[in-house]
């Protein structure tokens, strides 16, 4: 520990929390998202941590009762939820991709981090093109800077969207993911990282050799002898039980061929576990660097890490399988190195370790386990037929007496519909609603989609909340709270459907799995604060990730105004 550290005196731009004492003050907030891991996951693998998640576990303050609070519990939504301390009403990140009406009236496809040209194919474009913009609210970096411009916000994932949302607007935070089609890491126009950062990258970019370093085969990785005894209710779905439900995108069963990918060798290992070892390396690298010197500075700075892997693994081979454990205990050592480049780094850095949203498990294994299991899938996306949306158009067509060429409904994402716009009104046809040409306009809409979703879905949908009719929404329930917390007028379209439990809405008619609704395997996240005033305590308070950035703010002595989460306390029993 180096003792002049802890005689600078800081400039703090809020007051400090009561009794903190200005010396031991962090000089590093850093946090960790551990993409789509749920809390009972988490618990569940306890006996099988021994590095970064046993140390958070046992050190750190673990809120065991940390729940999200909206609907469409997706990447995009959680990440922003993590950096601004408030839900997507608020920081206007109500989905990972949603429709808004441009101002000639056509309908445009906006992605949560593509702002300036939506749309672009292919990712090697898409980069210098992903951004902030769509962020509505300053991030915990953001603010940070704003008080202290010699601050610095470093960002990296394996994803785009969470280093992006996590890290947030100011152009001079440093943001890097790892680009599916070169394996390298790579940054976007939105920003102009710090040099020091920027070099650590671009060597490493340099330096690393991919295929020599992993080959083809991701194999399971051995018990290590620290592991004890593994009781039973620790183990994942027998790979057998799993097979038929998978989608075989690094081939099926261990060990996986990287050849076998269809998106290639580096979209190979985006869909294993060397993705996070990849932004664990870059992480320490970083943290290590001298001339960047994060979080040894005079003033604090904060580092935003996401994990990617658990969530596209889940996607693949789901949750509950020896993949996604294999994901965690290999996240479990790289976690452990990150902590002690932390520690090296900055000895008061403070941590908040949580996740953008939870995981179902497959729904299909789930009925072979268990014939009472009620869950169902809605299959959405352009390249899968017949999908959700269109099903939903013909039945609205016949229910309204359309042409059954028209289609009402323009597009689906999360559980938001909007309708075809620049369409209305759309006139009916002859038949048993009587002559041609009636108008059926948006409201004739809001109520055959309840219709119809009442007839036809009833075992998927249990009710449709007409964005429209927002005011009236029922209050006191969980849904429409949960609905109203996603609720941007300019970007939810034109319904929220609120799902029945385990029901998805998902690429794929029978295999893979996926996140997104208000229920408990979606919104139970784990919330763990280590480091700084936090010591070794299990608290059961409600707490919602919210909580993160006001809490890591109240540290740093900068304030969010627009964050609805609240500030944890260190050392509640
Ligand atoms: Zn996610």
């Amino acid at each position: 520990m180096n003792p002049f550290l802890l005689t600078i005196a800081l400039t703090a731009a809020a007051p400090l929390p009561e009794g903190q004492d200005p010396s031991r003050t962090p000089r590093l907030a850093v946090i960790i998202a551990v993409d789509g891991l749920g809390w009972g996951r988490l618990e569940q693998y306890r006996p099988w941590f021994t590095a970064g998640f046993k140390r958070l576990l046992d050190e750190g303050q673990v809120e065991t009762a940390c729940r999200y609070r909206h609907l469409n519990t997706e990447t995009g939504p959680g990440h922003s939820s993590l950096s601004t301390g408030a839900p997507p009403r608020v920081s206007g990140i109500v989905a990972n991709r949603w429709f808004e009406q441009a101002a000639d009236g056509s309908i445009r496809t906006v992605q949560a981090a593509f702002p300036y040209a939506p749309g672009v194919p292919g990712s090697s474009q898409s980069t210098v093109v992903a951004g902030p913009g769509n962020l509505r609210v300053p991030t915990l970096g953001d603010v940070l800077v704003a008080a202290h411009a010699e601050s610095r916000v470093v960002s990296v994932s394996g994803k785009d969207r969470s280093a992006i949302l996590l890290a947030g607007r100011d152009r001079r935070h440093s943001v890097f993911w790892y680009e599916l089609d070169t394996g390298a890491f790579v940054t976007s126009r939105a920003y102009e990282p710090n040099p020091a950062a920027r070099a650590v990258v671009e060597r490493y970019n340099r330096e690393e050799r991919l295929p020599v370093r992993y080959g083809f085969k991701w194999e399971k990785m051995e018990v290590a002898p620290e592991t004890g005894p593994i009781p039973s209710s620790a183990r994942p779905v027998p790979a057998l039980d799993l097979l038929d439900f998978q989608v075989p995108a690094n081939g099926l069963a261990f060990p996986h061929d990287y050849r076998l990918n269809p998106g290639g060798y580096f979209g190979a290992l985006y869909a294993s576990p060397a993705v996070d070892e990849l932004v664990a390396d870059l992480a320490v690298a970083l943290l290590e660097d001298r001339s960047l010197a994060l979080g040894r500075g005079s003033v604090p700075d904060v580092l935003t890490l996401s994990f990617s892997a658990q969530d596209v693994v889940s996607h693949y081979y789901g949750a509950e399988s020896e993949e996604n454990l294999d994901v965690l205990r290999r996240l479990d050592v790289q976690l452990g190195r990150v902590l002690s480049a932390i520690e090296q780094a900055s000895p008061h850095a403070v941590v908040a370790l949580s996740a953008d949203h939870g995981f179902a498990s497959n729904p299909d294994a789930e009925r072979v386990r268990n014939p009472a299991f009620k869950g169902a899938r809605l299959v959405y996306g352009p390249r899968t037929f017949p999908n959700f949306v269109d099903r939903l158009n013909r039945l609205l067509d016949s229910d309204l007496c359309l042409d059954p060429r028209s289609a009402p409904v323009y597009a689906s994402e999360g559980w938001n519909l909007i309708y075809n716009r620049p369409a209305l009104p759309l006139h009916t046809v002859e038949g048993p609603c009587g002559p041609a040409g009636s108008a059926v306009g948006r409201e004739a809409l809001d109520e055959a989609l309840a219709r119809v979703v009442t007839r036809f879905f009833p075992d998927e949908i249990e009710r449709v909340l007409p964005v429209a009719q927002w005011k009236t929404w029922p209050a006191g329930e969980t849904a429409t709270e949960f609905a109203r917390n996603d609720l941007d007028l300019e970007r939810s379209g034109d319904a929220f459907l609120v799902p029945r439990m385990f029901v998805q809405m998902t690429p794929d008619p029978g295999r893979g799995s996926g996140h997104g609704t208000h229920h408990e395997y979606d919104v139970h996240v784990p919330l763990i604060l280590w480091g700084g005033p936090f010591r070794a305590a299990r608290s059961e308070t409600a707490r919602t990730p919210y909580d993160v950035a006001p809490t890591l703010a109240s540290f740093l002595g900068v304030s969010l105004p627009e964050a609805v989460g609240e500030v944890v306390p260190a050392g509640q029993p």
